[in-house]
């Protein structure tokens, strides 16, 4: 028999969404005609809108004649594909060749920490995303900083009191805490990261959320981050693709690693070596997502969302709770002072039928914490709100 590998056995149990099901189901067995609400996973419901839906299916069906099928493309992905990403997102900031199709962020993660290997040393924010910590670990990563992000430092960690590793994770716009990170922040985050000779992996996943002009889209935007960050763009939430899987990384050519070599060239070689580039369905349908018609609606797909979140974010305001987040990003994180976030995950669960996530679940300062999602039907985020309303 083979031996398990032992950084398997450094992953916690994900005992958060084992235990919000079990709860659950509890909840169901003692009231079996309720009709719950989730709040809770962060995952798309609406349907991908008809232009973009068009393109998958025309990319599918060239793939059933002779003049148009393709087997294996670049690693890199679609130069089409690059192309419309470097003009969208980072008009002369970044070259297409500095940008790699991936089937999303998360198998990006996994892949980026395989070019750093077990010796390095991380931080990442608290609360956070878990993938940095738990795909750090199955690397064999054992130096893990924690950087505590709340309200009273505008979720933006004392760097000051933070010591040096070699990456750090960065989150913006944070899932889980939705906050954004401000232009001055950034070029805080940058100043540290060269002053110490560390990398920045900066996930933008819900970039495209940001509606305030004044808050930076891409880490690029800010002066020497070329330098010093890989920067992770997804279609997930941008285009509803959680399902379709597709999602880029920048890695500049200035960045490099302690002796010199460009890093973009490692990446370059772990894509070839052990992913082989995106589905040419899901490439055609991210290169719709990005001409005009294709942006036209995902911008109506995201402010559905964001105005699920502006309607939960104003009711429970106005009935007093505690809300940060909600306005650039998806997700609103409430706080419960001196109530465990188990402890109101259940009053949610047990007065209003709403199954929400312990804050706790994304690192100890989430302990006061609820995560609501706006991933919804709007007829949900309607009737969640009802709920929430005392009866008069
Ligand atoms: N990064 C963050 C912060 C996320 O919240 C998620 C998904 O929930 C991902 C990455 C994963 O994105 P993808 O679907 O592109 O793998």
């Amino acid at each position: 028999m083979a031996v398990r590998n032992p950084r398997m056995k450094k992953l916690e149990t994900n005992y958060l969404f084992p235990e919000i099901n079990l709860r659950k189901h509890d909840f169901l067995s003692r009231n079996p005609h309720a009709q719950l609400i989730s709040l809770g996973i962060g995952d798309t419901t609406e349907p991908i809108p008809p232009y973009i839906t068009q393109a998958l299916t025309d990319g599918a069906s060239r793939l059933g004649t002779r003049a148009g099928y393709t087997g294996y493309g670049s690693e890199q992905g679609l130069p089409a594909l690059r192309k419309i990403i470097t003009e969208q997102f980072y008009p002369n900031r970044i070259n297409h060749d500095e940008v790699f199709i991936s089937d999303g962020t998360k198998c990006d993660l996994g892949r980026l920490q395989a070019l750093f290997g077990s010796d390095v040393s991380i931080a990442v924010q608290n609360p956070t995303y878990p993938v940095y910590v738990d795909g750090s670990l199955i690397h064999g990563v054992s130096n893990i900083v924690y950087m505590p992000s709340n309200p009273e430092n505008n979720f933006f960690p004392d760097l000051e009191k933070i010591p040096r590793t070699d990456l750090i994770y960065f989150c913006s716009p944070n899932n889980p805490t939705g906050a954004a990170a401000t232009k001055n922040q950034l070029e805080k985050l940058i100043a540290f990261a060269k002053t110490n000779h560390s990398v920045i992996i900066y996930d933008a996943a819900y970039a495209n959320y940001i509606k305030d002009p004044l808050l930076p889209k891409s880490i690029y935007e800010i002066e020497g981050a070329r330098e010093v960050a890989i920067e992770l763009g997804s279609f997930s939430k941008m285009a509803g693709f959680t399902g379709v899987r597709l999602g880029w990384s920048v890695v500049p050519d200035e960045l490099t690693y302690d002796d010199g070599f460009p890093i973009r060239k490692d990446w370059g070689r772990v894509h070839s070596t052990i992913f082989n580039g995106a589905s040419n369905i899901a490439q055609a349908g991210g290169c719709a997502v990005l001409e005009e018609e294709g942006l036209k609606e995902i911008a109506v797909l995201i402010e559905y969302y964001l105005e699920n979140a502006k309607i939960l974010r104003s009711t429970m305001e106005e009935l007093g709770y505690e809300i940060y987040g909600g306005i650039n990003a998806p997700f609103l994180w409430v706080r419960f002072s001196g109530k465990s976030s188990w402890h109101s995950f259940q009053d949610f669960l047990d007065k209003y039928h709403i199954i929400t996530t312990p804050g706790l679940g994304f690192g100890v300062e989430g302990e006061h914490f609820l995560r609501l999602a706006a991933f919804s039907h709007r007829e949900n985020i309607l009737l969640a709100v009802k709920r929430l309303r005392p009866i008069r």
